[in-house]
């Protein structure tokens, strides 16, 4: 496949942009290197790069694009917001329509507050929790990732992991020793972090399903155990639901039916993004009325922002959510999803490439080993080489993956059965070069 106006466009970027990217998670450094694919063009399931090669795509920009690229229904919605004005710095009937949508699919915020960015919802959850308490640390599990403050890069999954530098430099001492981190679906631990650290702990906070270092769902009792632990402590429990929430189904992992007893699953802060937004920057965070009456012009936490709730992102997300709202829209997505996965695990096994898939409905993650993956050491554990050979035996097949062996694939609602038979094809020749 000739990619040669991307890699020109790359050498042209990295003269301006710092390391040509615009966020790291889209250098390919963690899979071999060379040019990112330079796109002009999306549609639907596809993408189309700047030297006119077509792709489907299995990123969806990283899980906002639910409902594939260019949606009619959406793009319409942003047409007419953009037109009436696109940003107005005042109160919106608009947004009070997404935060009941939003209220209503995730019933324990009583109270939402709309800002630009998951990293922006997540730290103000933290800031949210530091003042209910008046305690200061934070506990977060090993792998997950949530956004890029300062708090939150301790230990992180994805992007960071990928590029080998979990804690980012520029990140005071004295701020990461505000930083408890445990593993993902390990009690013991959370409960040993619990009574080293107790009275000090504003909040335990985590990715309730993980999407950051694979997608991971919490063992049985897990959030369970986490959400009990925490408020026998007098923390608070914050859920990033930046990527799940809208991903399984239509709510949030604290509703979603793969998960029993949801009684006993509620957070008292919930960060939200990307789907929300229907493609467009967003990020929402919402709680329980008392923990989010600290925020200003109520209380004391301070948060605020220029673009916040602007009547672009807010249309297109209450568009993206009307089209959710649609029958079998989950199903199809996951029956997609459950036949790529299929092929794709006996693909690998007749060639003898040791494969695990962690799927979730309509999103998995690819695993090299032979192992099952359930926490970031696992999932650390797996062959990153094998994954940057069938990255880039896959892109020369015209299939667009995430360049990190952490991400997810996310299926579509504009992916069909001729897009799964062609990526499986390509697959398969995939696994045969790299068994050679
Ligand atoms: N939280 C989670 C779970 C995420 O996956 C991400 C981004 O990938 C974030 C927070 C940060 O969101 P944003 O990139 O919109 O700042």
């Amino acid at each position: 496949m000739n990619r040669k106006q991307s890699s020109l466009l790359y050498t042209e970027a990295l003269e301006h942009i710092v390391g040509g990217v615009n966020s790291p998670s889209r250098s390919f450094k963690a899979v071999g290197g060379g040019a990112p694919v330079f796109m002009k063009r999306a549609q639907g399931a596809h993408f189309w790069d700047v030297d006119d090669n077509r792709y489907i795509d299995y990123l969806a920009a990283y899980g906002p694009i639910i409902t594939g690229h260019a949606h009619p229904h959406i793009t319409e919605a942003i047409t007419r917001a953009v037109s009436n004005g696109a940003l107005y710095g005042t109160p919106t009937e608009l947004e009070i329509q997404l935060a009941r949508m939003l209220k209503e699919a995730i019933p324990s915020m009583d109270k939402v507050r709309f800002v630009n960015s998951g990293t922006e919802a997540v730290m103000t959850t933290i800031r949210v929790a530091r003042a209910y308490t008046k305690r200061n640390k934070i506990i977060k599990f090993a792998g997950c990732y949530h956004g890029h403050s300062d708090l939150v890069l301790v230990a992180a999954g994805s992007g960071p992991s990928t590029l080998g530098i979990p804690d980012s430099a520029g990140i005071p001492t004295s701020i990461a020793n505000e930083v408890i981190t445990v593993p993902f679906n390990d009690l013991d631990g959370l409960r040993q972090a619990l009574e080293h650290w107790g009275d000090d702990v504003a909040a335990v906070m985590v990715e309730p399903i993980v999407g950051n270092f694979g997608m991971v769902m919490p063992k049985p009792g897990f959030l369970e155990g986490l959400c009990r632990m925490a408020h026998d402590n007098g923390s608070l429990v914050i859920y990033d639901e930046v990527i799940t929430a809208f991903r399984f189904h239509y709510g949030s992992t604290q509703t979603y039916a793969g998960l029993e007893n949801h009684d006993a699953i509620q957070p008292d802060l919930t960060a939200l993004g990307k789907i929300i937004g229907g493609g467009l920057p967003i990020g929402a965070y919402g709680g329980t009325k008392q923990v989010m009456e600290q925020v200003a012009p109520l209380g004391p936490a301070y948060q605020a922002g220029t673009m916040a709730g602007n009547p672009a992102s807010i249309s297109a997300g209450i568009a993206c959510l009307e089209v959710l709202q649609g029958e079998r829209v989950y199903e199809e997505m996951e029956r997609l999803a459950i036949t790529l996965t299929e092929g794709l695990q006996s693909s690998a096994d007749v060639h003898g490439v040791p494969l695990t898939i962690n799927r979730i409905r309509g999103a998995f993650s690819t695993h090299f080993c032979d192992h099952p993956v359930t926490n970031y050491d696992e999932a650390q554990d797996t062959d990153g080489e094998a994954f940057g050979e069938f990255f880039r035996h896959m892109l020369d097949r015209g299939i667009n993956l995430a360049p990190s062996k952490y991400e997810a694939w996310f299926l579509t609602t504009a992916h069909t059965d001729a897009d799964i038979e062609a990526t499986l094809t390509a697959a398969d020749e995939a696994f045969r070069l790299m068994a050679q």
